[in-house]
Order: C-alpha cells, then sequence, then structure tokens
C-alpha cells in the first residue's frame, strides 16, 4: 500500500516505449497506486516501478513511464552534460562512486567494443567497395 496522494494527471500519461533503457527496477509491486496518475495496478505480472518521480512520488512505468521518455528525448542530454560536468570537477565525490566504479566503466567497454566493430565493418565495407569498383573497370566494354 502506498500513501495516497492526490494524481498529477487526470489519467495514465503513457506507458514507457523506451525497453532498451528500462526506467523501473522490475521489482513485483501488486496492488500498488501510481502517485503520477492515480491508478492502482493489480496485475498479475511484475510491474517496473520507478520510484520518488517528484518528491516522493512513486511513478510506475507501465502507466506513466512515457512521461520519463518524454523528458529523456528533451532533456537527457542537458542532464548529461551537467552530470558530467559536476563528476568531472569532483570525480571522488561519494555522489558518484556507482556511476565511477560501474557505470562508467561498463559504458566506456560498450563503446570501445561497439567502435572497433564499426571500425571493422567500415574497413570490410571498403574493401568490398574497392573490389567491385575494380571489377567494374576490369569488365570488357562493348564498341
Ligand atoms: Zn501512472
Amino acid at each position: 500500500m502506498t500513501e495516497h496522494l492526490e494524481p498529477v494527471f487526470d489519467k495514465p500519461y503513457g506507458p514507457s516505449q523506451m525497453r532498451d533503457i528500462s526506467w523501473g527496477n522490475n521489482k513485483s509491486y501488486h496492488g500498488l497506486d501510481c502517485q503520477m496518475c492515480g491508478t492502482t495496478n493489480n496485475g498479475t505480472e511484475d510491474v517496473p516501478l520507478t520510484w520518488s518521480f517528484i518528491g516522493d512520488r512513486q511513478l510506475v512505468d507501465s502507466c506513466c513511464g512515457k512521461l520519463l521518455d518524454d523528458i529523456y528525448v528533451t532533456l537527457g542530454e542537458r542532464f548529461m552534460e551537467a552530470y558530467l560536468g559536476a563528476f568531472s570537477r569532483n570525480p571522488t565525490n561519494p555522489r558518484f562512486s556507482f556511476f565511477r566504479g560501474y557505470q562508467l566503466p561498463a559504458a566506456l567497454e560498450v563503446a570501445t567494443q561497439t567502435i572497433s566493430e564499426t571500425t571493422t565493418a567500415i574497413g570490410r565495407l571498403d574493401r568490398l567497395t574497392k573490389e567491385v569498383s575494380q571489377r567494374v573497370e576490369d569488365k570488357p566494354t562493348f564498341a
């Protein structure tokens, strides 16, 4: 049971569409009221949840997660720049311990791997393009 707060919206904002990001923590909460729209989630499936969206309000992905999608699309880059700026000014601050110890190394590993794979693919395409160009040049022409 969650604290009853007056909903912010008069209807659900919409479910999150950005499943590759997953805003919620994927725990199971049944009988949970979304404190953004007032929907009670009584489903039998797990209800991903994002806690403390505004103040102590709980936002449930399945009814209002699209709000996070929209904020991310609109402001995500600005937030990232601000966060990285604060990190670069004080990287040993305990506030950044999870980012410094897990998220940043994991992101850099994935980015490095992706860059390597992309570079290899570009090299392969470049060689193929040259081979095709050579075949076209070598092809006999009819006068
Ligand atoms: Zn909701």
